[in-house]
């Protein structure tokens, strides 16, 4: 096992935010502070908790106010609000209760006309607009680069085009950078090239991954991405998921999936696997359906002792 592997992972729980939005379902707001403090209480440390957008475009996200006002005091936690533009951004800093901002900006022309009216060129500026706007009220910005690895519209996304993005946002002040494969085209080869080619030009700042398994390739994109030096995984529990905006798109990687595959590796997570395993059980019932992860079906690695039980 490479020096590599023995490094933390930081995982950061979206599911209160990309897991809903796409649910036809309205879950209330203290189920999602239910889910919420459920992360937390599995060990999440930096949690996606909503997004400030249009109502009427995500009306799963209407009550992000009252999320915010119900959010457990936590000085150990970092509450992460999605916002699309200025307006967004005021939101969120107004709550109180917002330590950093994501902002999110768009690799295709297409793909950025139908998320956010504008340009890709324009998402940029405005990501970056969000950013310092952030720093200058004294809490922390994330940007993503959403269709990083193909875009729903036009295809291909050329991995100079992401490389060029990445390095215009560096001036503005993120904490980090992510690479979202926003509708699970990405393949672990791909995921490789773009992770080291983005590391290459973003100096210290490390590279968050942001993961759909619309295709069977989500935790296998972890690892490639982990291996090419990305140290923040994005997952939700349950592998809830999916982009309104983004035809097709499934569920998040799971996050008791990537734990378990990552904790198995011998990469520690801080998270617990069990607690994650009971917070499916609970969303499931609150979303009246089986989530899509695999590990809470199957449950963790046997234990002897455990297993004598279930024989006897
Ligand atoms: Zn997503």
């Amino acid at each position: 096992m490479s020096k590599l592997y023995t490094l933390p992972i930081e995982i950061v729980e979206v599911s209160p935010r990309d897991g809903l939005q796409n649910e036809k379902a309205q879950v209330s707001t203290a189920d999602k502070i239910a889910l919420i403090e459920r992360a937390i209480g599995a060990g999440a440390r930096r949690i996606e908790v909503t997004s400030f957008v249009n109502p009427r475009a995500v009306p799963q996200m209407a009550d992000a106010d009252d999320v915010c006002a119900g959010l457990p005091m936590r000085d150990d936690v970092t509450y992460i609000g999605l916002v699309m533009n200025q307006r967004g951004a005021d939101r969120a800093l107004t709550t109180g209760r917002i330590d950093q901002l994501g902002a999110v900006c768009v690799s295709t022309d297409t793909f950025a006309m139908a998320n956010q009216g504008q340009t890709s060129d324009g998402s940029v500026e405005a990501a970056k607009a969000i950013i310092e706007t952030a720093n200058a009220a004294g809490k922390s910005a994330q940007a993503t680069i959403a269709a990083s690895f193909g875009c729903p519209f036009e295809g291909e996304v050329a991995e100079d085009r992401v490389v060029e993005m990445a390095r215009a946002l560096v001036d503005a002040g993120p904490v980090e950078i992510a690479l979202a494969d926003t509708i699970g085209v990405g393949n672990p080869a791909h995921v490789a090239s773009l992770v080291a080619r983005v590391k290459d030009v973003i100096g210290d700042l490390p590279v968050r991954v942001h993961f759909h398994n619309t295709r069977g390739t989500g935790l296998a994109n972890v690892w490639a991405a982990i291996g090419a030096g990305a140290s923040t995984i994005d997952a939700s529990i349950g592998g809830l998921g999916g982009c309104p905006f983004a035809p097709g798109a499934a569920g998040n990687v799971a996050t008791e999936d990537v734990v378990y595959m990552l904790e198995r590796a011998g990469i520690a997570t801080g998270l617990n696997l069990d607690t994650l395993i009971q917070s499916n059980a609970w969303l499931s019932g609150v979303m009246d359906k089986e989530l899509p992860a695999m590990v809470a079906r199957s449950g963790g690695f046997p234990v002897p002792e455990k297993r004598e039980k279930e024989v006897a």
